[in-house]
């Protein structure tokens, strides 16, 4: 039988504690770079060139820095680049080893421990690549990569294998023939900007791209995945949303998996872009001591409607290589999943999801609310436990007539 969180969490004063500090929007600030201007501190070129990368800079922002984190520190110059900006680096909380903010971004020696069944390109993205720079597994939409720089380098991203290039995969896009591919290709409708990280790219350069994109009469709908809104809010400039307002209907999906990202900083920029008119969603991955509880992911889901960003996707972890140490079982998804559904608001609860190993796409992955499909009814359980029946043949056809043998389901 399913567990009721609502009541187990409000029964349990410590996690209804936790639920509620973590609902708080408080300010990053400069903290360590408590000497830098504001003009500096609010211009995101600034923040990007100023990113902590080294292990020296690591030694002395973090007197917690353990030996994992020190080899990984300098693994990560030929896997995937270690780059935190300053505004992201505040997050962390020093002292614990475990912070989740700092599990995202500061690597760790567990990341070259790989296990058979994990893979470089977990989702098959290369082999559903037309041409270089874009992944086309889904008839009517295209995944359309930008770039292979990303503000900071998280340490589960599916794309290691290419972004930040410490790998040496040398992405080097080419707009015009991806853009050629899409003109040529009548059923796709929907362009996805993603990469590496779309907004890094400057104002005109992105609005060169998506009004090549706008102009291609069989493309209805665009929108950009991107980190930037989390990892630097500097740069969710008013000249931006401006930009981006023209290209409408256009979406943005952020990704956050914590409910301490959404600073007010976060929240300042996100209302930036809902005021241009831009619908956002949001994208997790569930992550081990990250965001693998209840508490934690219900706390992060209401903080992002009050941010007006709509859940879209939680993902199970990818079997990207040396990732084992961030990844948590289907089962614990599922139990997440289960405590959200009906305890809180319907907008609230994203759709879990396994992007397919290999390269099958996403696949929905649900608690089990369908309990039995007889020759008369489906039984059915709600978001308490409580089974409901509903009349029905095993053929999908509706009873004609009441049967005598079904109760009334009480709705009081
Ligand atoms: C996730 C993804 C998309 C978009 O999928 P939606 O379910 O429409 O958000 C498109 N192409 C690829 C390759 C993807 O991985
Ligand atoms: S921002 Fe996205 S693409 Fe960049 S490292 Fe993180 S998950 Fe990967």
């Amino acid at each position: 039988m399913p567990q009721d969180s609502a009541s187990s969490m409000a029964d349990d004063p410590a996690d209804r504690q936790l639920f509620e500090s973590l609902k708080e929007f408080h300010p990053a600030g400069k903290g360590c770079w408590s000497g830098v201007s504001d003009a500096d501190w609010n211009d995101w070129r600034w923040q990007l060139k100023n990113r902590v990368t080294r292990l020296e800079q690591l030694e002395k922002l973090l007197p917690t820095l353990t030996a994992e984190e020190r080899a990984g520190a300098i693994l990560a110059r030929s896997k995937l680049a270690m780059a935190v900006p300053p505004y992201y680096f505040n997050l962390i909380d020093s002292a614990d080893e475990n912070c989740p903010i700092r599990r995202q971004v500061i690597p760790r020696a567990e990341e070259t421990t790989t296990a058979p069944w994990e893979m470089s390109d977990p989702c098959g993205e290369d082999s559903h690549s037309p041409v270089p720079g874009l992944v086309h597994r889904y008839p009517d939409r295209v995944l359309f990569l930008v770039t292979d720089r990303c503000a900071a380098y998280c340490r589960y991203c599916t794309r290691s294998r290419m972004v930040s290039n410490a790998a040496g995969y040398d992405f080097h896009p080419e707009f015009e023939r991806q853009i050629e591919y899409i003109e040529q290709t009548n059923s796709i409708r929907d362009v996805l900007l993603s990469g590496g990280d779309a907004l890094l790219l400057s104002d005109d350069k992105l609005e060169y791209l998506l009004s090549r994109l706008r102009a291609i009469k069989h493309i209805e709908f665009l929108r950009i995945g991107t980190r930037i809104p989390i990892f630097l809010p500097q740069r969710i400039t008013p000249a931006l949303c401006e930009m981006l307002k023209k290209f409408h209907p256009l979406f943005v999906s952020i990704h956050a998996n914590h409910p301490r990202e959404l600073t007010t900083e976060v929240r300042a920029g996100l209302e930036r872009m809902a005021d241009a008119g831009i619908p956002l969603g949001n994208q997790s991955v569930l992550l081990k001591h990250v965001n693998d509880s209840p508490v934690i992911m219900k706390a992060l889901v209401q903080k992002l409607l009050m941010c007006r960003v709509r859940p879209y996707y939680v993902y199970q972890c990818d079997l990207i290589a040396g990732s084992a140490h961030l990844r948590t079982s289907v089962r614990r998804g599922l139990e997440i999943m289960e405590q959200l559904r009906g305890h809180t608001t319907g907008y609230a609860v994203p759709q879990y999801v396994i992007d397919a190993p290999g390269g099958g796409g996403k696949v929905p992955v649900n608690p089990q609310y369908v309990l039995s499909h007889n020759h008369d009814r489906v039984v059915i359980r709600n978001f308490e436990g409580k089974i409901f029946e509903y009349p029905e043949k095993a053929d999908g056809t509706p009873l004609c007539a009441a049967p005598t043998d079904i109760e009334e389901p009480e709705f009081a």
